[in-house]
């Protein structure tokens, strides 16, 4: 197969464009929130650029832009995307790299002027990063919402979805709509930075993902006696914060024996009431997030922390209760689709691995209607979800040319 190439020019100049786009003035990072203004202006440059190319233009009821080329509505598409929004303070890459270079992609494809077994669309999903709960947009698309989901979001300043989409002109349970049938879309691949140290480690130029890791996120409370620093006995106390402790330090064990070497487990929150110096702790809540890319596994871990964590309140003398506050199921890749991005970046001469996402993204969520897999380029030490997120040219111009390729290859398979 020969390779085709991308328009690395226009496609940098496209993402140095829609970087300024909320940039903070002080540095800070970039401010795409959804639905935000900066959001709203980032959504009318991109329809923009989508007209510009000769490209059709579609916004859907979930308020994801589309690029089209060729669709017809009679013939399924090979679909491609990421989002435009961005969290607070963000770097110029996270999912604005995967919008940029889809439809970049789709401009050189139509540049081909090939006819294409399938159609081709490049979309913007809405609200990843979660102002709204997170993959409204892909969530719309996988048919996941419900009207409650529409009913109950809000933002961290209480604004509800319901107003804000309102606001803007549109019809939030509309959302509910934005569902494709399975049989309309043929593939989704999503190009998207690593937002971890992997590929870099590695000496990598492109990750072709073969699982996106599934989630449990449980919050915990732990309940003793709140008493006298002074006066209380070292062995008549039951603090939680010691039980806290054991539960901490056995996190590495727990995973070794009962994990895999794709699980993760952290605990990115405590507090400790009532937190004054001379006082023992009554009472200590924390948050436990664990991730592996096969669910038996992940739930045995969840089973082996429930165990641990119920022997260490016991002999402390405490009490126990934990709560799922979220349940994302893993994702596999197609392995077709892996290992063609494999064998494409073979050809070009990319040094490649599979490997998987710890990090959720909207191919997740298309993986429950579609063949999926993910393109992912090194993230200079890892950084990501803040100003420092870079990823050099060259490495980004790889990471489009065996995205275009992909796509033409999907696009060309017979119907
Ligand atoms: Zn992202």
């Amino acid at each position: 197969m020969d390779l085709l190439k991308v328009n690395f020019p226009r496609l940098q100049d496209d993402i140095e464009t829609l970087a300024a786009i909320g940039r903070s003035d002080d540095d800070l990072g970039i401010y795409r929130m959804a639905f935000t203004d900066n959001d709203m202006q980032a959504r009318a440059w991109l329809k923009s650029r989508i007209e510009a190319a000769g490209l059709d233009c579609h916004e859907d009821e979930a308020a994801n832009i589309h690029a089209r080329l060729a669709f017809d509505a009679t013939r399924p598409s090979v679909m491609t995307g990421s989002h435009l929004d961005t969290v607070p303070g963000a770097g110029h890459l996270d999912g604005a790299l995967g919008v940029m270079a889809g439809l970049e992609c789709l401009r050189c494809l139509k540049e081909q002027g090939k006819e294409y077994s399938f159609a081709l669309e490049s979309v913007a999903f809405t609200d990843e990063e979660g102002r709204f709960g997170g993959m409204l947009g892909s969530q719309a698309v996988s048919g996941r919402i419900t009207p409650e989901i529409i009913h109950q979001a809000r933002d961290l300043d209480g604004q509800t979805l319901t107003e804000v989409m309102q606001r803007r002109g549109m019809t939030p349970m509309n959302i509910l709509r934005a569902r494709r049938k399975p049989e309309s879309i043929q593939a989704f691949v999503e190009l998207h930075i690593e937002q971890g140290p992997v590929l870099e480690q590695h000496n990598m130029c492109i990750g072709a993902v073969d699982a996106i890791a599934g989630l449990l996120r449980w919050n915990i409370r732990l309940s003793g006696e709140a008493n006298h620093a002074g006066t209380t006995p070292m062995q008549m106390r039951k603090d939680p914060l010691q039980g806290f402790a054991e539960i901490s330090a056995a996190l590495p064990r727990i995973l070794d024996e009962n994990g895999s070497p794709r699980s993760t487990a952290t605990i990115g929150y405590v507090n400790c009431f009532p937190g004054a110096a001379n006082v023992i702790p009554g009472r200590v809540e924390f948050s436990l997030d664990m991730r592996d890319t096969d669910m038996p596994v992940l739930d045995e871990m969840a089973q082996a922390f429930r165990k641990a964590m119920s022997a260490i309140a016991r002999r402390h003398k405490l009490m126990f209760e934990y709560e799922e506050v979220s349940r994302l199921e893993a994702a596999k890749c197609d392995p077709g689709i892996v290992e063609a991005i494999t064998a494409i970046s073979r050809q070009f001469g990319y040094h490649t691995m599979q490997m998987h996402s710890g990090a959720a993204h909207d191919c997740m969520m298309m993986a429950g209607i579609t063949r999926t897999a993910m393109i992912f380029v090194p993230s200079m030490a890892g950084r990501s979800h803040s100003p420092a997120e870079w990823t050099p040219w060259e490495e980004i111009e790889k990471g489009a040319n065996v995205l275009l390729n992909t796509l033409h290859k999907l696009a060309s398979e017979a119907a």
